[in-house]
């Protein structure tokens, strides 16, 4: 981790997690990925690694980002998705060359046109986006509980009755929230 820059927030699916590097969008909105060498890491711990990143490039991954964001939002509370926001994902998508790539291992890899093609690290995680909003995956986009959060997540729980982004962060946030309040209550009947 470099220091002085906020920590990634790492989930599972990669549309989601790429939404999560600007959280508390309704509160004190803290930004991830505030300079391009920081997308250069976030891309690198995702299995996307290119060497550098433009200021330009950048500005491309917060659309994406952004548009990800609103029509993940959408789609979870089952409304239209905005069109601008599915132009901007349709545009990533078709503007990377990147390759899906089988180890011998058998894990996936993905190979990247060129070592600093950000272009192509954004289609792949614009298809990504595309694949949990579209419904093709096993899983629901649901939005998080806390209100100052209320972030896009994909739900794979098998109740599907997940409530929070994240638990260690919004889930423990709001359990300590409540158990504060009960605490109050509890002061108050006693007295
Ligand atoms: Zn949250």
């Amino acid at each position: 981790m470099r220091a002085g820059f906020p920590d990634f927030r790492l989930g599972n699916v990669l549309a989601t997690s790429f939404t999560g590097t600007l959280s508390e969008r309704h509160g004190t909105a803290v930004e991830r990925i505030p300079t391009p060498q920081r997308l250069v890491d976030w891309l690198a711990v995702n299995g996307l690694a290119v060497d550098s990143c433009t200021t330009a490039q950048l500005g491309l991954a917060r659309e994406l980002r952004e548009s990800i964001h609103a029509a993940a939002t959408a789609a979870a509370i089952q409304e239209a998705l905005p069109a601008s926001a599915v132009h901007v994902i349709n545009d990533r998508s078709a503007q990377g060359r990147a390759a899906a790539i089988l180890t011998p291992e058998g894990k996936r890899r993905w190979r990247l046109s060129s070592a600093s093609c950000v272009e192509d690290a954004l289609s792949v995680i614009a298809a990504d986006a595309i694949s949990i909003i579209a419904g093709e995956r096993d899983g629901k986009l649901a939005l998080c509980a806390s209100p100052t959060c209320q972030a896009a997540f994909f739900d794979t729980s098998q109740s599907r009755t997940r409530k929070w982004c994240d638990m260690n962060t919004c889930g423990n946030r709001q359990k300590k929230a409540r158990f504060h309040a009960n605490q109050r209550k509890n002061t108050r009947s006693a007295e």
